[in-house]
C-alpha cells in the first residue's frame, strides 16, 4: 500500500526552503532523457493515450492519460488522443464521446491530433499484404478451437497449421477475397509467420486480422476484415511519429511482437515502455466488471457516484485537480500494488480545504427551540466562508427562535468524553450563542427525543462569553424557519473487500456492500444555498465535503452527493472504546 507522501523539500536561490510538488524522478522520464541524449528520435517527445471506446474512462485512465499528457507537457511535445476502435461489435459512439469529454475535464489538450485507428484500415491492410509478400503472413484455414490447440503451452512447444506453407501467390488470392467478404466470420485468418516454438507464446504465428461482417461505428459496412490489436496498435504508433508508445505491464510480453511487426515492415518504430496499472482498494478497475454493474443494475449508470469512472468522480464531486494529484503522487512503477483508496479521498480533501465554501447543513435534524428568544426576532450572523483563504470573505446566516441541530450532537445521558449538547450542558452554536439544554421533549410511545428546549446567553453574540468562561463543544445548526429542505446521498465504499477480485471462483458482485449509498430525505441546509449550482462542492461544517448533484438536483428540490466525510474525531474515539472494551 501507499504512504501519503508530500513533494519534495528543495531549496531554492534564496536558500529558503520552499516546498513543492516537483515530480519525482522514474524509469520512464530516465528512458525519455536518455533517447534524448541519443538524440534517437530528433529530440523529439510524441505520446499517445490509446483508449478502446468500449465503455467509460475510469481512475486507472486517468493515470494513463495524465502519465502519457503529462509527459508530453513536460518535455514540450506532443500527446496524440487515439480510439482504438478496431473491435466493431463491443464499440460505441455514446463511448467516444464520453472519453473526449472526461479527458477535457481531466484538463488535456490533444490540439488537431485526436485519430482513430479505423482511419489507418487501408494502410493496415497494405502492411499485412506487405508481409504476405514477404513470406512473413499467411491465411490459415484453421478453426478458432483448433488454433488454440495448435499453440500449444507454456511448457510445449506449438504445431505448424497445415495451411503455413502456402504460396504468396495464394495468399495473396485469400486474403484480397477474405476482405472482398467472400468468407463466412471464423473461416480463416490472417496469420504472421513468426516461430510456433518460440518460448513467448505471442510470437507463435498470432492472428492479425479475422472475418467479421460487423457494422463499424465509423467505417459502417466498408470492411468485414479487422485488424488485431498487436498488429494495429504498433502500426498506428507508427504512422503517428509516436516516439515513446506507454502501456500497462500485461503488454510486457507483447513487446517482441511490438517490434517484430515494425522490424519486418522497416518502418518508424516507437519504443514501448511497460508500467504497472493502477489497481484501488475496495473498487475494480476493469471495464468489462464496471459493465457489468451498470448493465445488471447494481449503479444507475456509469456515473453512479460511487463508480470509479471520470464521470462518476466527476457527479461525486471531485476535482481534476485531485485526481491529477492523486496521480501525480502514485506515481509509476514496474510492479503492480494495490493502491489505498484513502489517498484518493485524501487528495479531494486537501483540494476542496483550501477551495471550498463552508456552510451549514444539517443531516439528521432534531429541533431545539430557545425558550428566552423573542419570537418573532430574525438576526443576521456573520460567518466566515473559509478560514484557510480570507478572501473567500463572510456571510449572512439567520438566527431565529427555533433551530435544527444534528441529532447526534445530543445524548441525554452524554458518555465520557462526549462533549456536546446533554441536559443542563452549555455548548456554542457555531457564529451564533451559548446555548444550555433546559428541556428534553420525547415521543410517548417511542421514547424517541423530538425536541429540546434551550436558554440562550444573550452576552454571547457571535459565539464567544465576555467572561472568559469556556464550553467544550461548538454544533453546526440552522435556522428551521429559513432552512432549505435538501436530499443528502452518503456513499460508502462500492465493495466490503480490499480486493474484490482476489477469489479466483467467487464472483466480484458477492462483496459489493450493500450499504454503499444511503439516502437521507430530510436534511436542512442555510438559506445561502437557495442558488448552488448544480456540480457547486461545500464543506458542509464539521461533515464533509458534498457537492451538488449535476443530474437530480433542481431549485425546489436540493440533491446533495457527499464526496467525503471529514475525519470524525469522535468517530475515532468510539471507535477506540469498543476496541478497548471488546479486548
Ligand atoms: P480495462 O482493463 O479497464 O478494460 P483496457 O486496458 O482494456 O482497460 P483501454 O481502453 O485499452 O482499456 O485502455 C487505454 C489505455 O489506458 C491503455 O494504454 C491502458 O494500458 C491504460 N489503462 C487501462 N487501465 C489502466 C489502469 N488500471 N491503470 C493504468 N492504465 C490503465
Ligand atoms: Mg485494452
Amino acid at each position: 500500500m501507499l504512504k501519503l507522501g508530500n513533494g519534495n523539500k528543495q531549496k531554492n536561490e534564496k536558500n529558503t526552503v520552499t516546498t513543492t510538488v516537483t515530480p519525482p524522478s522514474n524509469f520512464i522520464r530516465e528512458i525519455i532523457d536518455q533517447d534524448l541524449r541519443t538524440n534517437k528520435y530528433g529530440g523529439r517527445v510524441h505520446t499517445r493515450f490509446p483508449p478502446e471506446p468500449n465503455g467509460y474512462l475510469h481512475i486507472g485512465h486517468a493515470k494513463s492519460i495524465c502519465l502519457n499528457f503529462g509527459l508530453a507537457a513536460e518535455y514540450g511535445g506532443w500527446c496524440n488522443l487515439r480510439f482504438d476502435d478496431t473491435n466493431p461489435s463491443k464499440e460505441e459512439i455514446e463511448y467516444v464521446n464520453s472519453i473526449i469529454e472526461d479527458v477535457r475535464w481531466l484538463g488535456f489538450d490533444w490540439g488537431d491530433r485526436l485519430f482513430y485507428t479505423s482511419d489507418y484500415f487501408e494502410q493496415l491492410y497494405q502492411y499485412a499484404v506487405q508481409l504476405i509478400k514477404k513470406g512473413k503472413a499467411y491465411v490459415c484455414d484453421l478453426s478458432p478451437e483448433q488454433i488454440k490447440e495448435y499453440r500449444g503451452t507454456l511448457t510445449e512447444p506449438g504445431k505448424e497449421s497445415p495451411y503455413r506453407n502456402r504460396s504468396v501467390e495464394e495468399n495473396l488470392d485469400l486474403f484480397q477475397r477474405m476482405r472482398a467478404g467472400e468468407f463466412e466470420d471464423g473461416s480463416r485468418v490472417l496469420r504472421a509467420k513468426i516461430d510456433m516454438a518460440s518460448g513467448n507464446l505471442n510470437m507463435r504465428d498470432p492472428v492479425i486480422y479475422r472475418i467479421l461482417h460487423a457494422t463499424h461505428h465509423r467505417t459502417g459496412d466498408k470492411w468485414c476484415i479487422y485488424p488485431m490489436y498487436d498488429f494495429a496498435h504498433c502500426l498506428s504508433d507508427s504512422i503517428e511519429g509516436i516516439t515513446h508508445s506507454i502501456c500497462t505491464l500485461e503488454f510486457e510480453d507483447h513487446r517482441p511482437l511490438y517490434d517484430w511487426f515494425l522490424d519486418e515492415l522497416n518502418v518508424h518504430h516507437p519504443r514501448q515502455i511497460e508500467f504497472a496499472r493502477l489497481n484501488l482498494s475496495y473498487t475494480v478497475l476493469s471495464k468489462r466488471k464496471l459493465l457489468e454493474l451498470v448493465e445488471g443494475g447494481y449503479v444507475t449508470g456509469w456515473d453512479d457516484p460511487r463508480m470509479p469512472t471520470i464521470s462518476g468522480l466527476r457527479r461525486r464531486g471531485y476535482t481534476p485537480e485531485s485526481i491529477r494529484n492523486f496521480c501525480e503522487r502514485i506515481g509509476v512503477a514496474k510492479r503492480d500494488s494495490i493502491v489505498d483508496i484513502a489517498l484518493l479521498e485524501h487528495s479531494i480533501r486537501e483540494d476542496l480545504n483550501k477551495r471550498a465554501p463552508r456552510v451549514m447543513g444539517v443531516l439528521h435534524p432534531l429541533k431545539v427551540i430557545i425558550d428566552n428568544y423573542p419570537e418573532d426576532q430574525v438576526e443576521e450572523l456573520e460567518a466566515i466562508n473559509n478560514p484557510e483563504d480570507p478572501t473567500m470573505g463572510t456571510r449572512k446566516v439567520p438566527f431565529s427562535r427555533i433551530l435544527y441541530i444534528e441529532r447526534d450532537d445530543f445524548r441525554e445521558n452524554p458518555p465520557k468524553k462526549f462533549f456536546r449538547l446533554a441536559p443542563g450542558r452549555e455548548v456554542r452554536l457555531r457564529y451564533a450563542y451559548y446555548i444550555t439544554c433546559v428541556g428534553v421533549v420525547k415521543d410517548e410511545n417511542t421514547g424517541e427525543v423530538v425536541e429540546l428546549h434551550c436558554t440562550y446567553d444573550p452576552e454571547t453574540r457571535g459565539g464567544w462569553a465576555p467572561d472568559g468562561r469556556k464550553v467544550k463543544g461548538t454544533l453546526h445548526w440552522v435556522s428551521a424557519p429559513h432552512a432549505l429542505e435538501a436530499e443528502v446521498r452518503l456513499y460508502d465504499r462500492l465493495f466490503t473487500k480490499e480486493n474484490p477480485c482476489a477469489e479466483k471462483n467467487v464472483d466480484f458482485k458477492t462483496y459489493l456492500n450493500p450499504n454503499s449509498l444511503v439516502v437521507l430525505t430530510s436534511c436542512r441546509v442555510e438559506p445561502s444555498l437557495a442558488d448552488a449550482a448544480p456540480g457547486s462542492r461545500y464543506q458542509f461544517e464539521r461533515q464533509g465535503y458534498f457537492c451538488v448533484d449535476s443530474v437530480d438536483s433542481t431549485k425546489e428540490k436540493l440533491v446533495f452527493n457527499r464526496i467525503v466525510p471529514l475525519r470524525d474525531s469522535w468517530a475515532k474515539i468510539e471507535k477506540a472504546q469498543k476496541q478497548q472494551k471488546s479486548a
